[in-house]
């Protein structure tokens, strides 16, 4: 897979031009329809790695993760399964319906079974498969998140903003990232405060941690919790800057750094980097027109 050509536009808002701040957003959500975002930075790295084996992955009903690999491998011309947290319902969501087209063999496995994959996948064995951690993550997630980098001139950002899942994409914008950029990830659920939580193996280096930053408080309640009130302010967004966003992602990112603005957390001249890491997919678990794109 050749890594692709990257679009950044300016974010235009008066709250930006008033603090004298400037801010680009790093649009991986135009890259593919459906390797769409950071998906196809976490992912290529494994392809390699797979070779010819078949590829084994995890996700619930709306992942965009497994979307994204059922298409990768069909375009590597690879068997994928994915092993699904939950039942299976009468009806499949859009996602799996999408996954299950591009080949991908689903396998329903309970909460509980969930939980304990690993020994699930021992027991049950799949022999020869690739195996593809939850989200895309492990060592070569985050080296392959590191090329998100290394197509723009990174170093002119003061600050580099990010959702935050399993953290991948994150270690590898920091590790990309340079002294003097501060990287800063806006988890996506509960009870992800500390680096260290992210970082369990302590692959950044002490230069690199001390300028990688989460700024929590900013789940709406939980991972995939999407609120009114979130809905409303991505609508707000897409009104006033053109930019679509994510109930799961992105939105509650890019509602961190407004909020961020409000609270003057960024000194004068900063210049913001916002990864727009994709994921638009998701939004097909709403209601049709309760988002204005
Ligand atoms: C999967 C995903 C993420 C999470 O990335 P991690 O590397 O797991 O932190 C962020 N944004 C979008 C849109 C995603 O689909």
């Amino acid at each position: 897979m050749k890594p692709p050509a990257l679009q950044s536009d300016p974010l235009n808002l008066p709250e930006l031009t008033a603090q004298h701040i400037e801010a680009d957003v790093l649009r991986l959500d135009l890259l593919h329809p459906v390797l769409s975002g950071n998906k196809w930075f976490k992912l290529h790295r494994h392809l390699e790695l797979a070779g010819h084996s078949r590829l084994l992955t995890f996700g619930g009903a709306w992942s965009n993760h497994l979307v994204a690999t059922a298409f990768a491998a069909q375009q590597a011309g690879l068997p994928s399964i994915g092993i699904i947290r939950g039942e299976r319902s009468s009806t499949l969501s859009a996602t799996l319906q999408e996954a299950a087209g591009y080949g991908m063999q689903l396998e329903f496995i309970t909460r509980e079974q969930y939980a304990q994959k690993t020994q699930y996948l021992k027991d049950r064995r799949y022999p020869g498969a690739y195996i593809i951690p939850e989200g895309g993550g492990g060592l070569p997630g985050i080296i392959g998140s590191e090329t998100i980098l290394s197509k723009i001139d990174a170093r002119s950002y003061t600050h580099i903003l990010c959702a935050v899942g399993t953290g991948t994409t994150f270690l590898g914008l920091v590790r990309a990232s340079h002294p003097g950029t501060l990287v800063i990830g806006v988890p996506v659920l509960k009870g992800l405060e500390t680096i260290s939580a992210i970082d369990r193996t302590g692959i950044l280096t002490p230069e690199q941690a001390g300028r990688a930053r989460l700024l929590p408080g900013y789940h709406f309640g939980g991972y995939a919790r999407h609120p009114g009130e979130l809905l409303d302010f991505i609508n707000e967004l897409y009104t006033r800057s053109a930019i679509p966003t994510d109930i799961v992602y992105t939105g509650k990112l890019f509602y961190a750094v407004t909020d961020s603005l409000r609270r003057h957390f960024f000194p004068a001249h900063s210049r913001l980097l916002i990864i727009h890491s994709g994921g638009l997919q998701g939004n097909r678990s709403l209601a049709p027109g309760r988002l204005l794109f």
